[in-house]
């Protein structure tokens, strides 16, 4: 059973798409398949928001109610929508579905038809209604192209084909310098790989600001381990989106970055872990896999080198927390996606228990122009402080939403100008929903270098915004999310929710008393939280309290 479990997600998954909901008896026969205890493949369907245990309608259209989604109407547009819906679809009041440039969002699934899932953009009432009703002819999403705007500047690295590349051709991905990387790779060896992304400076940083190329020595020793390579491209978190359009735009990078990365480490095997709400990337990364095993870049004999690996695509099923090394890789070998305590890091002890090297879209894709460009000649694209660029996802109060791409550096102040900021700025949320708020006098200083670790999500909010709607917006992004395996984020979160949504029902108007709770709930979750989530979860609320007095 222990061989077949990995499978109960995909299982899941599957069933879900073909029938909407996962029936008892859909589940009894999974389990007698993979041999798994119906009493745990319970508990992971009942994990994830995406499914549902109980009947529901073929056709879910799912409206986002998060941060820049709210900003701009979504709840008026789900009461809406919702009285113009029949009884043959559901509506999903949705956390980020990762679309912020063309807030509302929607998305419409249809059961026994995923592929033909459709998003209007931005979301009307009209739009949703119809795509929502349309029986097989559900509407395209606009080209990604369209919704990022690019910089306009030389020296792009990471969205350089972004928007110039078919993505659906290797051919062109070739043509515009695709697999010279990994040709220098094979030139210089693993330990070369690793060496060169580590003299790389800044732009070759993993998660917790770890050096990648450490990552990869550590998890390429010893070399009887087996290591595994997991990309993390679930990235639910509200506001970010920049590996979406990665992906979409650019997915032999993907392909290649990942080929690097697991030749570094000595892995034979990927996992390419996608967001479920990300219909159109995970077509495309399929695609590209596809093609790169029909053209020898994928398989036993990868360029001909002798070397051995290829690329498993897993759907995830929307778990933010899932977001979290320890708990993707429970949620990959058929468990609840819940962190837990692991004292040896994911290189020495991950998946399977293995050494896994795990990294977002960003810093894989990154490794290419350090490869291609040589160390030395990347190390000259900045300064001596900031080498290399970063990549910002810019939603909300802004005529030009979308992902950009700056120096390693750069302020939020030319961030900002250069998506078109609105006049009457009234606050800006730096880092997402775990980052923090800062005022439009307070963005001259450049994003700090741990900024990276918020994921660059750069959300602006005009003051037509009300930012006590908001900040509960937060709040119940958090108590939704929060695993609740541990007691400080599982009850912190929620006490935090009641304190905000009491102060909304006085329209805006806190006591001191409710303050106060605020500030003992969030050091509590701070301190004694098992994971990011809930050490995170009180980082905009008290950014709001403290540098935007929001509540007088
Ligand atoms: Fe789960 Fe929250 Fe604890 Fe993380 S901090 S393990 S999300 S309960």
């Amino acid at each position: 059973s222990r061989d077949r479990r990995h499978l109960l997600l995909p299982g899941l998954l599957a069933i879900n798409d073909r029938v909407g909901w996962i029936s008892e008896g859909a589940l009894a026969y999974l389990c007698r398949r993979l041999t798994v205890p119906p009493a745990e493949a319970y508990g992971v369907a009942t994990f994830s928001p995406l499914f549902s245990v109980r009947p529901r309608p073929a056709t879910v259209l799912r409206v986002c109610t998060d941060l820049v989604c709210t900003a701009a109407g979504a709840s008026g547009l789900c009461t809406a929508v919702e009285e113009r819906l029949g009884n043959g679809v559901h509506l999903e009041r949705s956390p980020c579905l990762g679309l912020c440039e063309r807030a509302p969002a929607a998305l419409v699934t249809k059961a026994g038809d995923p592929v033909r899932t459709a998003v209007s953009a931005p979301a009307t009432v009209e739009g949703a209604v119809l795509a929502a009703r349309a029986p097989d002819s559900a509407p395209e999403e606009p080209p990604a192209e369209t919704a990022v705007p690019q910089t306009g500047q030389d020296g792009l690295l990471l969205l350089s084909r972004v928007g110039a590349v078919d993505p659906s051709s290797l051919d062109d991905y070739r043509a515009h310098g695709g697999y010279t990387a990994l040709r220098r790779a094979f030139a210089l060896g693993p330990a070369g790989v690793a060496r060169a992304v580590l003299a790389s400076g800044p732009a070759g940083q993993g998660g917790a600001f770890f050096p990648t190329g450490r990552v990869w020595q550590a998890a390429a020793s010893p070399p009887d381990h087996r290591p595994y390579l997991v990309c993390n491209a679930g990235e639910s978190a509200p506001g970010a989106f920049r590996d979406r359009v990665l992906m979409e735009g650019d997915p032999f990078a993907l392909v290649e970055a990942m080929t690097i990365a697991a030749y570094a480490i000595g892995a034979h095997r990927g996992f390419l872990c996608l967001r479920d709400a990300f219909p159109r990337a995970t077509s495309r990364m399929r695609h590209a896999v596809e093609q790169a095993r029909t053209r020898g870049l994928l398989g036993d004999d990868v360029l001909g080198r002798g070397y051995a690996f290829d690329i498993e695509i897993r759907r995830g099923a929307g778990a933010y927390v899932c977001g979290e090394e320890t708990a993707l890789f429970n949620s990959i070998e058929g468990h609840r996606g819940e962190p837990h305590c692991q004292p040896l890091s994911p290189a020495e002890q991950g998946l399977f228990g293995r050494p896994t090297a795990v990294h977002d879209v960003e810093t894989l894709v990154g490794v290419l122009p350090i490869l291609a460009l040589g160390a030395p000649a990347y190390a000259a694209t900045g300064t001596e402080k900031s080498i290399g660029t970063q990549l910002f996802c810019v939603s909300g109060s802004v005529e030009r939403p979308g992902v950009y791409e700056l120096p390693s550096g750069a302020t939020p102040a030319e961030l900002l100008s250069a998506a078109g900021v609105r006049e009457n700025l009234r606050a800006v949320l730096l880092g997402g929903a775990t980052g923090g708020f800062v005022r439009p006098d307070e963005l001259d200083v450049p994003f700090a270098f741990e900024g990276r670790a918020g994921s660059g999500v750069v959300m602006a909010f005009d003051d037509t915004v009300p930012l006590p709607r908001l900040l509960l917006r937060i709040a119940e992004f958090f108590r939704d999310e929060s695993c609740g395996r541990c007691v400080p984020c599982r009850v912190g979160t929620v006490r935090q929710e009641e304190a905000l949504r009491r102060i909304v029902e006085r329209a805006g108007a806190a006591a001191a008393d409710d303050i106060a709770l605020l500030r003992d709930v969030g050091r509590a979750m701070r301190d004694a939280s098992m994971c990011g989530l809930g050490q995170n979860a009180w980082n905009a609320v008290e950014s709001a309290v403290d540098r935007l007095g929001v509540y007088g």
